[in-house]
């Protein structure tokens, strides 16, 4: 049977993302005074950055990755057409290829309007600062309307705030704490964070990837 189009589109965007490869690569990648290393040894350092058939990243945020078990399978597979490659290669009695570091869908995916609900995006809707008061320090989230009052979690409802803040307010509405919104909580687009995101570059980038990411942005004199 063949599934609708909305299905197939999510099978291939939404499951494979690993965002929290992000995370643990940036972690990885932390230099060591003294030590020079090879990021590239452990293979859980080799995400390859996925790029739509237009060779723009599937997604920004989270940064589209795959493992790279996920990206070698989809070479296989003839769904991906490899853009760049690691130094590093695994073998195989039946395989011997460098590990990609760039890959491209062969068919292209539409991207979705709105971007994915989570923590990392509603910071950067939020540009890291807490919303009733500006600091970027010790940032949490805040229930607009608490959850006790029947508030929740959603876009409209969640804003960044900073821990003395959160602690402040409550479980109080900003109304009854006397605390000012700088901004009433929306849905953001993708196009919105994307323009929110150039002012705060994802900290891991191999190389290869550079290319891809920022092509648009249109330099600042
Ligand atoms: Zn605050």
């Amino acid at each position: 049977m063949v599934k609708p189009a909305q299905e197939r589109r999510e099978d291939t965007s939404g499951t494979m993302f690993h965002p929290e490869l992000i995370e643990r690569a940036a972690r990885a990648r932390q230099p060591v005074d003294g030590f020079p290393h090879d990021e590239s040894r452990n293979l859980a350092n080799c995400p390859a950055l996925v790029l739509n058939a237009d060779y723009t990243p599937l997604s920004y945020y989270p940064l589209s990755l795959w493992p790279w078990q996920t990206a070698i399978k989809a070479v296989f597979l003839e769904r991906v057409d490899i853009v760049a490659s690691y130094e590093r290669a695994v073998h195989s009695p039946s395989l011997d290829m460098k590990v990609p570091s760039v890959i491209a869908l062969r068919q292209y995916v539409r991207p979705s309007e709105f971007p994915a609900f989570t923590r990392f995006n509603l910071f950067l809707r939020d540009r890291f600062a807490c919303q009733y008061c500006g600091n970027p320090q010790h940032l949490t989230f805040d229930h607009v309307v608490p959850r006790r009052l029947g508030g929740r979690t959603t876009w409209e409802n969640v804003a960044t705030a900073c821990a003395p803040c959160n602690m402040k307010k409550g479980g109080r509405t900003p109304r009854q704490a006397r605390m000012r919104l700088a901004v009433e909580p929306t849905r953001p687009t993708n196009w919105q964070l994307q323009e929110r995101g150039k002012a705060f570059p994802p900290n891991y980038l191999h190389e290869s990837w550079r290319d891809w990411l920022y092509w648009d942005v249109e330099l600042e004199a």
